[in-house]
């Protein structure tokens, strides 16, 4: 079946990372809205003995699973990847590419891109069908602009795409597993794999969380934002923030939500003492059930909110939070 969609499935410490299946997710509702069938969305793996990886992937939304194995590729280097990126891609010769965000995407996309003389559009939040043709949206300048893409009639048109900007994919597929060698030898390699070092413990990922409760400027102070830790703690979420917050250093900027922050698909959002500032609200809207807390009723965050409560949040917060502790010691 020819490749309408390729995606590539990243993997860490023996499992699939959790943007595989946000790629998937977006390519069976961009194959979907382009009428294209579900046995065009192949996925690529990279690496050595991802047999098992290989087959869920297969079983979680690739119709095909392209899993390229080589001792050379074994760990990631970008001119590994690279290299086998652009056979396959050639080989495949899909319409789009899909790539996460991450560390690893964000360094070898563009030179896979580069390579092969095709466009690319970075950091997409978003990706939509318009009269048939994929559009890509993504910030410019530092989170000032927004900017949509058309990428024309380029094939392929390699995107890559922001962790959380669309919902996992949640059916059961039963794809093909076909493995090629990578036809690559450590010493055709530039780059060395040394290691990996992950940074400190600790490090918020809103782009994971189920739950958020956000605080805005109107808390009013960092020493306040007990009352928002408590509520997110009861519903076992993350705690996250408006821009001030974190410009102002009350919060690290990694709980920034919006334009410039990190765009967010949590079950549940809360918004506390958030006026719902357009940059705020592309960054959330997305999430399943929104709650709004402002004492302002023409708030704009009452716009999006599935329910809005016009009050003081050093009321309501530690009320809610007092009801969900009592609903969880019932349960
Ligand atoms: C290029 C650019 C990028 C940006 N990126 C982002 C971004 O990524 N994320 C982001 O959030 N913003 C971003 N902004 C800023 C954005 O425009 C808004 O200024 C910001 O979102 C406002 O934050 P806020 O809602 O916390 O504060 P405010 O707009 O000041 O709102 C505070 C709210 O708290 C309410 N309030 C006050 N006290 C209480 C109380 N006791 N109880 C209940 N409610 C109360 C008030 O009624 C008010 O609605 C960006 C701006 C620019 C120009």
């Amino acid at each position: 079946m020819p490749c309408r969609i390729l995606i590539l499935a990243e993997h860490e410490d023996g499992a699939l990372r959790e943007t595989t299946f946000e790629l998937l997710g977006m390519a069976h509702r961009l194959a979907g809205d382009a009428g294209w069938p579900p046995s065009g969305i192949k996925a690529v793996l990279i690496g050595q003995g991802l047999g098992d990886l290989a087959g869920s992937a297969a079983a979680r939304g690739a119709a095909e699973v392209i899993c390229v194995e080589g001792e050379a590729v074994k760990d990631y280097t970008c001119d590994g990847y690279t290299r086998v990126l652009e056979s396959v891609i050639k080989a495949e010769s899909p319409e789009i590419v899909l790539i996460g965000h991450t560390p690893n995407g964000w360094d070898t996309a563009p030179m896979v891109a580069a390579g092969l003389g095709v466009p690319i559009a970075t950091e997409c939040s978003q990706v939509a069908l318009e009269s048939g043709r994929p559009l890509f949206t993504r910030k410019a300048f530092n989170g000032k602009f927004i900017q949509v893409v058309d990428m024309g009639d380029a094939r392929p048109k390699i995107a890559t795409i922001q962790k959380g900007a669309a919902p996992a994919y949640t059916g059961t597929t039963q794809g093909a597993v076909r493995t090629v060698p990578a036809g690559v030898g450590a010493d055709q390699l530039r780059a060395r794999f040394v290691g990996i070092k992950k940074g400190e413990g600790g490090a918020v990922d809103l782009t994971q969380a189920a739950v958020i409760v956000s605080g805005g400027r109107g808390v009013g102070a960092p020493e306040k934002f007990g009352v928002i830790r408590e509520l997110a703690q009861a519903l076992g979420g993350q705690v996250g923030a408006s821009r001030p917050v974190t410009d102002m250093g009350w919060l690290p900027h990694e709980h920034q939500v919006g334009s410039s922050g990190v765009t967010v698909n949590p079950k549940l959002y809360i918004a506390c003492g958030i006026s719902g500032a357009i940059q705020h609200i592309v960054g959330m809207k997305g999430a399943g059930y929104i709650i709004a807390i402002n004492k302002d009723p023409d708030a704009p965050i009452f716009s999006v909110a599935d329910v809005g409560v016009v009050g003081d949040l050093f009321e309501i917060v530690p009320a809610l939070t007092k009801a969900v502790k009592e609903a969880k010691g019932r349960a």
